[in-house]
């Protein structure tokens, strides 16, 4: 039963360019402009009356955007929450400017041995990932910390939830990896990876969404029954201010947005990627955490139930609830 009939989070591509060149993901090969402060007024405001929630500025990095602190501020001033994932380079330099405009601050670390988690990131950022947690506790901030899990770092959940996570209060967000498009992911997660990360998704501070994990155990997206509402749950807009459809990962239409967001994703072109989410041939199988989370949370059925539980888990630890009434 669907119980949300509009999208509810926007991916906002604030630029594809990145100062990290991780092993799982091929964004960074990609040239770039930047999204611009009149577009996003505009788009922000069409957002809102869309009925979306959550804006998301990704990327890329998005800490590599000079104005980013001005596109939080306006999108905090439409009372969307905001949330922002960054390999830790560049937030030491910029946190004084995000104070108080982030409300879902991720930090991403991937081993607790600073070799290991430079080398899988392709960049020298671990020490950054750690002077960025103490910068952002000292303004105030609390950020969580978001761990990419693959079966080889699996092992290491313990050390950067004892040593890292619990003495700062800090969220782990545990964050399965999916596999999509060419991208050497790993192959997806062991059963029994599944099983230890269902056990550490009930530990204190730990953010694990089950229903992630159900998923990959279920053979992921069935395009002859789709879980799948990446199209009509979650707006994928690009720095060049296109609209992409189905979902970024696809990407099989880029629509230029121009002033125009609101009515763009009422026409019969949107209407017809969202008749075809989770159905393509190249959807079965996908386990996008991205969609796949949105997916969850607008339709009533075993992953909405699944999903229940570490969303409250996590809105209660973070009080994001408050910004939802
Ligand atoms: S930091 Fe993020 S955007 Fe950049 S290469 Fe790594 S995963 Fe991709
Ligand atoms: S199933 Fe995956 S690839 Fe297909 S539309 Fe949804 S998110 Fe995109």
């Amino acid at each position: 039963m669907r119980l949300i009939h509009h999208p509810i989070l926007c991916n906002y591509y604030v630029t594809y360019r990145c100062n990290a060149s991780c092993s799982f993901c091929d964004i960074w090969e990609r040239p770039s402009p930047y999204v611009t402060l009149e577009n996003a007024e505009r788009n922000l405001t069409d957002l809102k009356r869309l009925g979306v929630k959550v804006v998301d500025f990704t990327g890329g990095e998005p800490l590599l955007h000079r104005q980013i602190d001005e596109l939080l501020a306006l999108a905090k001033a439409k009372k969307l929450i905001t949330t922002l994932t960054t390999n830790g380079l560049l937030y030491p330099k910029y946190a004084g400017k995000l104070r108080g405009k982030v409300d879902m601050l991720h930090f991403s670390l991937d081993s607790p041995i600073r070799e290991e988690h430079n080398a899988l990131r392709g960049v020298a950022c671990y020490d950054s990932v750690l002077e960025s947690i103490r910068v952002a506790r000292k303004l105030g901030e609390r950020p969580d910390i978001l761990f990419t899990v693959f079966d080889h770092n699996i092992g290491h959940i313990e050390a950067i939830w004892k040593n890292i996570c619990l003495p700062d209060n800090l969220v782990l967000i545990l964050n399965p990896v999916f596999a999509y498009n060419a991208v050497q992911t790993g192959g997806g997660l062991s059963e029994s990876s599944l099983t230890t990360l269902s056990w550490w998704g009930k530990q204190k501070n730990v953010y694990l969404n089950q229903a992630f994990i159900t998923l990959r155990r279920n053979g992921g997206n069935d395009p002859a029954k789709p879980v799948c509402r990446a199209a009509s749950s979650t707006i994928v807009i690009s720095p060049d201010n296109h609209l992409v459809l189905p979902c970024y990962h696809l990407g099989l239409e880029t629509i230029p947005i121009g002033d125009n967001l609101y009515e763009i994703f009422q026409s019969d072109e949107v209407k017809y990627w969202i008749a075809q989410e989770g159905r393509l041939p190249q959807c079965r199988g996908c386990a996008i955490n991205c969609y796949m989370q949105p997916s969850f949370a607008v339709e009533m059925n075993q992953y909405w139930w699944q999903a229940l539980p570490s969303t409250l888990k996590y809105s209660i630890a973070k009080q994001t609830w408050k910004q939802l009434l």
